[in-house]
């Protein structure tokens, strides 16, 4: 399917200009203006274009717990979730979908979804999220989390003795799941990629790592995985290796241009020249940052370095939404309060660059997608500047980040094929992905955490509150 998108603002460089854009065979074919029409055409009048934003890093499955967190920080907060953790494949398809809806609605065209493994039935949950993503029509990097070491082991022992459970699967069977993920689903060229993604140092051997730095090389998959999220993770590196988490990752050989890193909060001016001379993205999740305590992450010194940073809204359990749009707002103008001098501070048209081409390149997707570019892959979105929440008219990029855009997104092209049109998503049913989500939830208020409850008084000693 062609389409000639008429008459659009978009920006050259960081002046506003009316013009065509053609997709044609999925890609984008030409630019500029009174372009002799192709295939359908789209009236774009009065509609900002822009290249999709990427969702750098999400949990899908956490849409079932949001809004009923405990206030934890994350080490409590995971024993939190994972006590009540989705265990059946309908509500994975459920959130996936949902994941893919909001994300799309609010820019995004692509999708990195942390993915967690319901135990015994890995394969089928990584299959039924590239089912949902397939069929919204979103392009999906499905990053199967894996950990090779049990929860408690997560927490740093502060000189105390700990004994830790064994992990219930063994790290090659877990290595062996991904191995055959990769060869059931990643195929990048039809939208869905399978990523290596060990969760973090707190929770995987360096035999996890290695396994997967090997498929990684092998068949050429981004790695992703969390990194120094929590202060309590930058003791557990030093108990852990002696050195930092970021050292570590580099000596063993997981930091290259294709590993994307969320939240890298507690890093040391060190850490960050080794991202940078690793080529290694960072992915800014400021909302998880806020909501689980977890710190504010030096993004204007990544930036200063040359690291490459992209957004993510993370898991809805610690953010509660999945809107890529409030993101970017809060990991913008966050930073102004971390560096008197404004002239660093994220511009608008920084924070879209950062959303769309760094989100591309954090993923080896930097020569296909992210910019407006003749020969890239067509991942559009074109937002209503007619919209009540962007106007009066000023700066169309200024009122989209800086703002708060209501229901914007008019249409949106992933891959060339069109999946959002006048503000609707065209590929599935809205309304019954509604009522399915209504029907497999009720409401809920209290809830106790027993894993929590039990982690609770040796987190407070390491962590030195009081008892
Ligand atoms: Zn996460």
């Amino acid at each position: 399917m062609n389409y000639t998108i008429k008459n659009a603002l978009t920006t050259v460089d960081n002046r506003y200009l009316h013009q065509d854009l053609i997709i044609s065979h999925q890609q984008i074919s030409a630019i500029g203006t009174d372009l002799e029409p192709v295939g359908t055409v789209i009236d774009a009048t009065n509609k900002l274009l822009l290249p999709g934003f990427i969702n750098a890093h999400t949990h899908s499955s956490e849409m079932w717990q949001r809004g009923i967190m405990s206030m934890y920080p994350l080490e409590l907060w995971l024993a939190e979730l994972y006590d009540f953790a989705p265990l059946d494949l309908s509500q994975v398809y459920l959130s996936a979908l949902g994941t893919a809806v909001e994300t799309l609605l609010s820019g995004g065209t692509s999708v990195v979804d942390h993915l967690v493994l319901i135990p015994g039935k890995e394969l089928e949950t990584i299959a039924t999220a590239v089912r949902a993503y397939q069929e919204v029509g979103i392009r999906a990097f499905i990053a199967p989390l894996i950990q090779d070491e049990s929860i408690t082991a997560g927490i740093p022992s502060g000189n105390t003795s700990q004994n830790h459970e064994p992990y219930f699967r063994s790290t090659q069977a877990t290595l062996d799941i991904i191995e055959t993920a990769v060869q059931q689903f990643h195929n990048p060229v039809n939208g869905v990629s399978i990523l290596v993604a060990p969760t973090g140092i707190q929770l995987c051997t360096d035999a996890l790592f290695t396994g997967c730095i090997e498929l990684s090389q092998k068949y050429d998959l981004c790695r992703h995985s969390h990194l120094l999220e929590t202060k309590a993770q930058e003791k557990l590196a030093q108990e852990k290796y002696g050195c930092t988490a970021v050292e570590h990752l580099q000596r063993i050989g997981y930091l290259d241009y294709r590993t994307s890193l969320a939240h890298c909060v507690h890093l040391s001016d060190r850490d960050i020249e080794i991202l940078a001379a690793t080529k290694s993205t960072v992915v800014h999740n400021p909302l998880s940052n806020l909501r689980l305590g977890s710190g504010i992450a030096p993004i204007l010194k990544y930036r200063k370095a040359g690291v490459n940073i992209s957004f993510g809204c993370d898991g809805a359990s610690s953010n509660d939404s999945q809107d890529l749009l409030e993101a970017i707002k809060i990991g913008s103008i966050l930073h102004n309060v971390t560096d008197m001098d404004y002239r660093n501070w994220i511009t608008p048209y920084d924070a879209v660059q950062i959303a769309a081409q760094g989100g591309a390149i954090g993923l080896n997707m930097g020569n296909y997608i992210g910019t407006l570019d003749i020969g890239k892959q067509a991942d559009l979105v074109t937002y209503d500047l007619t919209n009540l929440s962007l106007l009066p008219r000023t700066d169309p990029i200024g009122l989209l980040v800086l703002g708060r855009p209501s229901l914007a997104v008019d249409s949106v092209w992933v891959n060339g094929k069109q999946v959002v049109s006048h503000g609707q998503v065209t590929t599935i049913d809205v309304d019954e992905l509604r009522q399915a989500l209504f029907n497999h939830s009720q409401w809920q208020t209290m809830r106790q955490s027993q894993t929590a409850m039990e982690l609770e008084p040796h987190y407070r000693f390491v962590m030195g509150l009081s008892n």
